[in-house]
């Protein structure tokens, strides 16, 4: 009988990619997913360890999985919380049977050391260490698919702590990816790293390549979105890359808008710069989307900074916009930075943003009525056009006898809130009947 398995993701795009590639190597050892917890043989959880509260919300996730498996069944938790804490993170969890970092094979009951006893491959001795960036996985279970291009980061943004335990840069051959883009078949791919725009120049030594990684995996692949672009590699070259696409959305981190206080969290750029790029794009694409990330509260943040940031998101009117409370975080250059702002004024700072971004949000949505565009379908009913990527923002209703997986011209006949309406233009099912 099949050894059963039930696997967990937590955190971004990333670590979804991480699963499926777990997913596959669990496959190719014999076991099969479980329709529910109850019914696993070995319960996996693949934790994000960012900030506190997602470490908060991986430890309520092992907790509650640990209470719905059944007796027997084995617990492992590997992700970022497990690369980052060790075994140490059994200590006040005994629920967890072992812990595996990155790549360790995912242990099969507890040794005396707790951390790993490698999962027997039957009679061949202990399971290699998992290539996670390279590891085949199944084909794409929906029309679109996240695609790892490369791995950890070189930069040292002042509050983040993810180099510290992904590691410096490592990019990915092009042959894997583009292999790993045929072998998922998705009509759309969205290419993911911690920096993507830095592709091809570990440790900044190199070519950036996204460009010519782009352009080929066109080739593979209807629709090519991007996520996690740093905004000083934002080059001329990207841009129009990005706009032969056919997608034109781009996912700036800016992280905030004050020169002063982007200095102070190490990293480049500041609104006035935002602001221009950001312009001459939309001279040359109207209809491009923009999304971006701030981080309320970093150390040293003061009113004028705040309202800078505030200035700064009313002119470049972004489409999607996330917003985050500072995290101190162990290891980082801000552990310790003087200037701390106090909680209650944090939250009020983020609730104000809040309000101003989802405001121009819903008028970019409302706008869009009675203007045609082209969507690619996920499930019946449910559709994104270029402005919105899986997963993190708004969709695009329509009817459902539209095939998943088509694409059709469609006109914005109503928007609610973030999603809109839509309704076919001109029925068609495949990409080149779409004329894209
Ligand atoms: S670019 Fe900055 S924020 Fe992003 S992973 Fe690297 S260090 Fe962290």
């Amino acid at each position: 009988m099949a050894r059963r398995y039930w696997l967990e993701t937590l955190g971004c795009p990333k670590n979804q990619v991480d699963s499926d590639k777990i997913a596959g190597g669990l496959a190719e050892q014999g076991y099969r997913p479980a329709a529910e917890v109850a019914e696993a043989d070995l319960v996996v959880v693949n934790t994000c360890a960012f900030i506190d509260e997602a470490r908060r919300e991986s430890l309520e996730t092992v907790e509650g999985l640990a209470a719905q498996r059944r007796p027997g069944a084995r617990l492992v938790v590997t992700g970022c919380l497990a690369e980052r804490a060790g075994s140490g993170l059994r200590q006040g969890h005994p629920e967890i049977d072992a812990v595996a970092g990155f790549g360790e094979p995912l242990a099969l009951g507890p040794t005396r050391r707790g951390r790993r006893r490698s999962l027997e491959v039957s009679g061949s001795g202990p399971a290699p260490r998992m290539d996670l960036l390279n590891m085949p996985r199944p084909p794409a279970a929906a029309p679109w698919a996240y695609v790892k291009i490369a791995e950890g980061c070189d930069r040292r943004c002042g509050y983040c702590a993810i180099p510290s335990f992904r590691g410096p840069q490592r990019s990915r051959s092009p042959e894997a990816i583009l292999a790993e883009i045929e072998a998922l078949g998705a009509s759309e791919v969205v290419l993911v790293a911690q920096d993507l725009a830095s592709y091809g120049r570990d440790g900044g030594r190199g070519e950036r390549r996204l460009v010519p990684l782009l352009e080929a995996a066109r080739e593979l692949a209807q629709w090519v979105r991007l996520l996690y672009l740093y905004p000083s590699d934002l080059t001329d070259e990207l841009i129009s890359a990005i706009l032969a696409t056919g997608v034109p959305y781009f996912d700036l981190s800016l992280q905030h808008a004050s020169r002063p206080l982007l200095r102070r969290m190490r990293r480049w750029g500041d609104g006035e710069r935002f602001a221009a790029r950001i312009a001459e794009i939309r001279r040359e694409a109207p209809h491009a989307a923009f999304r971006s990330n701030f981080i309320v509260g970093y150390p040293g943040e003061t009113e004028e900074d705040h309202d800078e940031l505030l200035a700064f998101v009313s002119e470049a009117q972004l489409d999607w916009v996330g917003i985050f409370a500072y995290s101190e975080e162990q290891g980082t250059y801000s552990e310790g930075l003087d200037g701390r702002v106090p909680e209650p004024l944090v939250a009020e700072r983020m609730a104000e943003l809040r309000e101003v971004c989802d405001e121009i949000t819903e008028r970019c949505r409302r706008d869009l009525v009675g203007s045609t565009t082209i969507v690619l379908v996920d499930r019946p009913g449910r559709a994104r056009s270029h402005r919105e990527a899986p997963e993190i923002d708004g969709l695009v209703e329509v009817p459902d006898d539209l095939a998943p997986g088509s694409f059709a011209d469609v006109e914005i006949v109503g928007a609610a809130g973030v999603d809109l309406a839509a309704l076919p233009v001109v029925p068609v099912g495949t990409a080149a009947e779409a004329g894209l």
